[in-house]
């Protein structure tokens, strides 16, 4: 990939594909081509394939997918399964059709068997049940890696899977109902302290524990490997994260020094702790030559400074 290269952001509006465009943008690429969903449906099958022709990109990042927190995901399981399979099945087979020279897959940690052994290696796919409040999602997301390897193997394509841990940054969802719990909790807990409120609400037991990656450290893995890795280097696919965790609770009394509130924080066990752990095995992505470099503690503090500048309505 060099800096002329036509590069195709898929999901460039989200966490994950505006953190690769300004990744991108600020190493001096200057041939990415961008759509909104407006412009382009990507579960329509005719419409990829009519803007690969059109445009024929040299390499794509597929980051657009159907998310959501754990209340999203248990909810709208019908939803999840299909617009995460169509957009990959669409995006996939159009860059195969027009010989793209390399795309990257993304997914997530919750592939994994809900009581795998931890830290995650990514050789534990499929050996276990998955979690239930997010299986819709993982199968889809499985069913991804999968089809980029079969056409690896038949094709003879360089398709490339990868599988961040929980993610945060710019352009999060802060939406109470369908945000992840980093964004979810920094919503909470600034509107309790703006509404001077002694309680903040925290769903589960606080017991879980997570793994939080910054989206510009997940920007910077994925130009990364598709810049240095191909496909036969990375194997079926690759974990990107830190290899530290945190309770939930241990990230709300995080959450609640970053944005000052001095509040309490009482737990709702009618919500669901959804997998006890996610911590991912990172030796692959290491010996690779990538490492994690933004710090939690400083991740969230600008997570919390662009919720101020950017996500508060009047
Ligand atoms: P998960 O990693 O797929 O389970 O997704 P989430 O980020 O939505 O949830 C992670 C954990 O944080 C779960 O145990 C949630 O119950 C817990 N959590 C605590 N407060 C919240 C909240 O306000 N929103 C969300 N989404 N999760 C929360």
């Amino acid at each position: 990939m060099d800096k002329q290269s036509k590069i195709y952001v898929a999901g460039h509006r989200g966490l994950v594909g505006s953190a690769i465009v300004r990744n991108l943008n600020t190493a001096g690429y200057s041939n990415i081509i961008t759509r909104t969903s407006k412009g382009l449906d990507l579960r329509k099958q005719v419409e990829v394939e009519a803007f690969f022709e059109e445009e024929q990109p040299e390499y794509v990042f597929l980051a657009a997918a159907k998310v959501g927190g754990i209340l999203a995901n248990s909810t709208y399981p019908g939803q999840f399964l299909y617009d995460n399979l169509m957009i990959q099945m669409n995006v996939i087979e159009a860059a195969r059709q027009s010989e793209v020279k390399k795309l990257l897959f993304l997914g997530s940690t919750c592939i994994y068997p809900k009581m795998a052994p931890q830290p995650l290696k990514e050789e534990y796919l499929l050996t276990g049940g998955l979690e239930s409040t997010n299986e819709a999602y993982a199968i889809a997301k499985i069913a991804g890696i999968k089809m980029c390897n079969a056409y690896n193997k038949e094709y003879g394509t360089n398709f490339i899977s990868v599988m961040p841990t929980n993610l945060y940054g710019p352009n999060d969802n802060f939406d109470l109902q369908s945000s992840h719990v980093l964004p979810a909790l920094i919503r909470k807990i600034h509107e309790a302290k703006v509404n001077k409120k002694s309680t903040v609400s925290v769903w589960g037991s606080g017991r879980p524990l997570r793994e939080f990656l910054h989206a510009d450290d997940l920007a910077d893995a994925c130009v990364y490997l598709m810049k240095h890795c191909d496909a036969e280097q990375i194997g079926e696919f690759i974990n990107i994260g830190t290899g530290k965790e945190i309770s939930i609770e241990q990230l709300a009394l995080l959450l609640c020094e970053a944005i000052g509130y001095e509040g309490k924080l009482v737990f709702d066990i009618s919500k669901p702790d959804g997998t006890p752990r996610k911590l991912t095995d990172v030796s692959k992505l290491h010996n690779l030559g990538w490492k994690h470099s933004i710090k939690l503690k400083e991740g969230v503090q600008d997570a919390y400074n662009w919720y101020l500048d950017n996500a508060i309505k009047p």
